[in-house]
């Protein structure tokens, strides 16, 4: 790792690492935390399991019927003596004899002397007896014992983010409390002489900060609630002061704003002189060059633009990952899919760029609104588009790598 000085990097057109290097310093640099704690089945949604579940029970854990109809003991005519009843819960184990059979429901153990289940459609009733139409088949309708999982075999591997459908699956299996990685904890520095908080009147050459607010709404969106908010002025002192709270008590610290070349951009300084050791400043992208990556042992910063809609593209492709990683997450960055692109467009610059952009059916269309200041555009995209360095058109119908942002 590189030493950070800040004074000479803010003086010297040094040379951008390009994304695909800054990706994997990201990733190189972001370890799962440590500890894992025990959690109930009911909280476990977004964690990441940090040891396999194993069930131990088979799951169905009897022979269950799959459909309402009736059980049957496979005679030599399509006419069954009908001599019991069996329902959902129910514990009996009737004995049939060939050419028995016993009305049966969805979820009721099928009994040990039954090889098969017919549909309820496909029979005829009479009193005491009952006739099948058509062939009968053996085994069919009935979920063997442990056709999903069996005891003792792995319901979820370590490193499973637990989605809703995985806290049902291990409901079922009696599943109580599940171990998972601990979340980061995670803190917004938010920087600027000319931010107010919404509710107040604005200044002449005032603005509302509205990074701190859609940062953690975006952070709890992706699963991450332990969130603190602190607010900076373009002053060295308080800077340092801040950050150095904001490392003290967090795992990974976002500052928006100020690291940029500026004058009164002192978040880089700053960093230096409390110890934070540069990973990489400046990345060949568009939005986002100034973005800054550094470590404190085990603590990440990252210096994101102050530009709302240049910070949350950094925050999708850089930040998130690392989130990922420090949970535990086997996938940690976005999906990317290669996706036909609705409508030509004219790409500025020639800087890898982040378009906003929105799938549907169809294939992918880069928004209008690209400007690093006007956040609205992420409002209705749906997916980022990137474009490699030195494109200057892409056409209609050529694929583009897509990312698909989450819960969208
Ligand atoms: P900076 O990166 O500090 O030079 O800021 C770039 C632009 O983003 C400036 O126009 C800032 O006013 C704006 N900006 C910085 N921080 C915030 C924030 N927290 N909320 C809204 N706009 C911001
Ligand atoms: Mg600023």
């Amino acid at each position: 790792m590189r030493v950070f000085c800040w004074a000479k990097i803010k003086n010297r057109n040094e040379p951008m690492i390009d994304i695909a290097t800054a990706q994997a310093f990201v990733e190189k640099h972001s370890s799962p935390i440590a500890q894992s704690t025990v959690i109930e089945l009911g909280e476990a949604l977004g964690f990441v399991l940090s040891e396999d579940a194993v069930s131990t029970i088979d799951m169905p854990p009897f022979r269950q019927s799959a459909m309402d109809g009736y059980a049957l003991n496979i005679g030599n005519s399509n006419y069954y003596r009908l001599v019991g009843e069996v329902k959902a819960g129910d514990n009996s184990n009737l004995l049939l004899k060939s050419g028995e059979a016993a009305r049966i429901f969805t979820g009721a153990p099928v009994p040990d002397t039954a090889n098969t289940v017919v549909m309820q459609e496909k029979v005829n009733t009479n009193d005491s007896q009952i006739s099948v139409e058509g062939e009968v088949k053996i085994d069919i309708n009935i979920r063997p014992k442990g056709e999903q999982i069996k005891t003792g075999d792995v319901a979820l591997e370590k490193g499973t983010t637990i989605k809703g459908a995985h806290i049902g699956f291990l409901a079922s299996l009696g599943v109580t409390t599940v171990k998972v990685y601990k979340k980061p904890s995670v803190a917004i520095v938010v920087t600027g002489n000319e931010l107010v908080a919404p509710g107040n009147p604005l200044a002449f050459g005032e603005i509302y900060e509205s990074n701190g607010i859609m940062l953690k709404s975006v952070l709890s969106e992706v699963g991450y609630k332990t969130v603190s908010t602190l607010s900076v002025e373009d002053d060295y002192e308080s800077t340092k002061s801040i950050l150095q709270k904001a490392i003290d008590n967090h795992d990974v610290v976002i500052v928006t704003g100020g690291v940029s070349v500026g004058d009164y951009d002192f978040v880089g300084k700053a960093l230096n002189a409390i110890g934070v050791e540069e990973v990489f400043y400046k990345v060949k992208q568009k939005p986002g060059k100034p973005l800054f990556f550094g470590k404190k042992d085990e603590k990440s910063i990252f210096g994101l633009p102050g530009n709302p809609a240049a910070a949350l593209s950094c925050f999708y492709i850089y930040v998130y990952p690392l989130l990922k990683r420090s949970q535990g997450a086997s996938i940690t960055s976005l999906q990317r899919i290669s996706m036909p692109l609705k409508e030509a467009y004219t790409v500025k610059g020639t800087r890898a760029q982040f378009l906003k952009a929105k799938v549907s059916e169809r294939g992918v269309m880069v928004l209008g609104g690209q400007s690093s200041a006007m956040v609205r555009t992420f409002g209705d995209a749906n997916a980022l588009v990137f474009i490699p360095e030195n494109i200057s058109q892409i056409y209609e119908g050529e694929k583009v790598t897509t990312i698909l942002l989450p819960n969208t």
